[in-house]
């Protein structure tokens, strides 16, 4: 049902899946088992998020799912890395894992290059199907291209209709990269938009709905997140109608650059 995208490597992602930050531990499982139920066959978590193990809990023994866990800023550094990764393996209790991604750039450590070594490496080593980054900028990709043999097969970057990223969509075209929206729905708020709110009413659907159609029709992979079980089993049923170009317009012009996360040039925590 949800349409599977070839990465750089032939690799398939699923368009869909469903990202679990802010959900504790505890709770996560019940969700990741209600996604799974659902049709949900991606799942999208991190280091950081502090709910790997609960994921794990919910996976054991499922056939066919796409697991994306990053690496956190704390952690980069070649030989770092490679024992991160194997406590988020640990966790998640894996022995492969299908993408692994740099959480964050930040820059001003100067760290990035370093751990994309040892992302090739794990790759080579046969450890993980593919590797990506997060929260990449137009040069922080320059320097991997300049630098590394293998592509980022994914940038996992934050995309909504307030902030459509054209710019960072067409370097990602230019070079066989899959754009990955986080906070698809833009955590929600954008959903009381009143052009999306029409278009909602025009096509019989709801404003999350219309919004995770738009970045579908755009070829974009996306992994919203909810722990609402009517919401996660809505989040995943937009494979039955399609945006008229005209609306698919209306929804790009409301572009304003509005992040609701943090700007990926100014982000060092660790
Ligand atoms: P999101 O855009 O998916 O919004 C989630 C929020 O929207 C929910 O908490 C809920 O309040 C609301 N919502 C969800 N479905 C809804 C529905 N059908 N109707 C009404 N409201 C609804 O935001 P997100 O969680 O920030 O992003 C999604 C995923 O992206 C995360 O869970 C995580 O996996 C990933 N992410 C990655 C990064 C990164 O730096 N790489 C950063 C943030 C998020």
């Amino acid at each position: 049902m949800v349409p599977l995208i070839a990465l750089n490597n032939g690799v398939r992602i699923p368009q869909l899946g469903f990202g679990v930050y802010q959900v504790p531990e505890q709770q996560v499982a019940g969700a990741v088992t209600t996604a799974i139920e659902a049709g949900y066959r991606s799942i999208d978590t991190a280091a950081a998020y502090g709910n790997e193990s609960g994921v794990g809990d919910a996976i054991a023994g499922v056939p066919d799912l796409f697991i994306t866990t990053k690496l956190w800023n704390a952690d980069q550094g070649h030989d770092s890395t490679l024992r991160a990764f194997d406590e988020s393996m640990r966790r998640l209790r894996r022995d492969v894992l299908d993408l692994y991604l740099i959480h964050w750039p930040t820059p001003k450590r100067d760290l990035y290059a370093e751990t994309w070594r040892a992302l090739e490496r794990l790759y080579a080593d046969g450890r993980v199907r593919a590797i990506g980054v997060s929260n990449f900028h137009t040069a922080h990709l320059q320097r991997l291209f300049d630098e590394f043999p293998t592509t980022p097969a994914v940038n996992q970057i934050e995309l909504h209709p307030l902030l459509q990223q054209e710019e960072m969509r067409k370097v990602h075209v230019t070079h066989r990269i899959v754009t990955e929206a986080w906070s698809p729905l833009g955590q929600g708020a954008l959903l009381r938009e009143p052009d999306i709110v029409g278009l909602a009413e025009k096509y019989g659907k709801t404003p999350a709905q219309i919004v995770l159609r738009w970045h579908v029709q755009l070829g974009i992979v996306v992994i919203p997140k909810s722990v609402t079980p009517y919401r996660i089993k809505e989040n995943i049923d937009i494979f039955d109608f399609e945006l008229a170009q005209d609306d698919m317009l209306v929804i790009t012009e409301l572009d304003n650059g509005t992040r609701t996360g943090p700007d990926p040039d100014r982000f060092n925590a660790a």
